[in-house]
């Protein structure tokens, strides 16, 4: 399927693990193309950072699957960018807390959260077209995009990544957690690019994206 035969929305599912340069990528490309960019992952942490403000165990999955039934989760656009509040609350900054960085993994791993996640981020391609970043974008929220890109980095480049942004950051331990999960596990998708950006720009990785998506079809704006 070309993308100029489709009347859907394009859209452009980029997977990959913690640090790999894909948000970066995703916003990049978003604003090349003048898409909507949708970080998925916030919409984890938001509901992490939520549980953990109201005293939840983030390791029982009922406890987190009954948390969330109470929650109004509203996503938003603002400035070309998915946003997330939690009963009217935008989290901001705690977002990216070594505190959310540690638990948001075993909440994202409670069935519920992602049946629930996954409807809202699917909701997005009712605007138009999008980038959307995460861990199962290609192969579970939109499996029938004909754009799909996995982007990894080596561990060392992922594990300095995370050192200049001064984040505290447990990458292996996420990855091996996102990775083993039952339900959508982090896996390279059969017919997604692989792009290693251990070596490129973020300049480099997204025109890569883009001569992929022309080579399939895509006519650039
Ligand atoms: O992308 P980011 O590192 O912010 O994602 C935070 C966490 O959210 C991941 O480690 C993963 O547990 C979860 N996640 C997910 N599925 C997605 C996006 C993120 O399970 N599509």
């Amino acid at each position: 399927m070309s993308g100029s035969e489709s009347t859907a929305p394009v859209i452009v599912a980029i997977d990959g693990p913690a640090a790999s340069g894909k948000s970066s990528v995703a916003r990049a490309l978003a604003a090349r193309l003048g898409f909507l960019f949708v970080n998925s992952g916030a919409m984890y942490r938001a509901v992490t950072w939520s549980v953990l403000k109201a005293g939840v165990d983030s390791s029982d999955p009922d406890a987190v699957a009954a948390h969330l039934r109470r929650l109004t989760i509203g996503c938003g656009v603002r400035d070309g960018q998915a946003t997330v509040t939690i009963d009217g609350d935008d989290p901001g900054e705690a977002l990216v807390t070594p505190e959310v960085n540690d638990h948001v993994s075993p909440v994202a791993r409670v069935p519920e959260v992602r049946e629930t996640l996954v409807a809202r981020q699917r909701e997005y391609a009712k605007l138009g077209p999008l980038v959307m970043e995460g861990r199962d974008i290609g192969t579970i929220v939109f499996p029938g995009t004909p754009y799909k890109f996995y982007i990894d980095a080596s561990r060392e480049v992922r594990d300095a990544r995370r050192r200049r942004q001064g984040l505290d950051d447990d990458l292996a331990a996420r990855d091996r957690q996102d990775s083993s999960r039952a339900h959508s596990p982090l896996i390279v998708a059969d017919d997604a690019t692989v792009i290693d950006s251990s070596h490129l720009t973020i300049g480099e990785v997204v025109e890569a994206v883009l001569a992929d998506m022309r080579a399939n079809g895509f006519e650039t704006p």
